[in-house]
């Protein structure tokens, strides 16, 4: 079998559309046929990666969203890419508790639940410039009988 599936979108960035695009990639991912607890992780990592774009990147003002699914396989991949204030260290940005905003109550757990949750994680960004979060995970297949 060669399965190969893509979707691409754009949105704002706004808190209402966090929801919206952890609903669409698990709408995506379903074709894959995931347990309810698989699509719950994905679900959880997407919304991490796009409320960080959204609080971090663009610190709560206007800015675009690009959200991408890639199914090839049993495999999904995701990729959310901002273009907004960028890290300067990702190393320790992706330290779990490591947070630039605690004033805003923030744990610093979201690269630690992207990470635990999904496969692969992988974080590039440029200071001034943006930042693209990709994340992989594989759907076990359920032997059926
Ligand atoms: P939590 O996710 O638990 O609410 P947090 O967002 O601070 O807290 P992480 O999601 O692990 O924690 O992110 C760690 C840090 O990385 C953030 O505090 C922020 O400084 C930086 N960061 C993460 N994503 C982005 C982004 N898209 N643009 C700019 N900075 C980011
Ligand atoms: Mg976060």
């Amino acid at each position: 079998m060669d399965k190969k599936n893509a979707m691409s979108l754009e949105f704002d960035s706004k808190s209402e559309n966090e929801s919206f695009a952890r609903i669409v990639v698990a709408a995506f991912a379903a074709q894959l046929n995931p347990t309810i607890e698989e699509i719950a992780d994905i679900k959880t990592a997407v919304s991490e990666a796009v409320t960080n774009s959204i609080i971090h990147g663009y610190d709560g003002g206007e800015g675009k969203i690009t959200l991408t699914c890639i199914i090839e396989e049993n495999k999904i991949t995701v990729t959310v890419v901002d273009k907004g204030k960028g890290i300067a260290d990702i190393k320790q940005a992706m330290e779990p508790l490591f947070t630039s905003r605690p004033e805003m109550e923030r744990s610093g757990m979201g690269f630690a639940f992207m990470e635990a949750f999904m496969d692969d994680l992988k974080v590039i960004s440029t200071p001034e410039e943006g930042t693209i979060v990709t994340m992989s995970k594989t759907i076990e297949e359920v032997s059926g009988f």
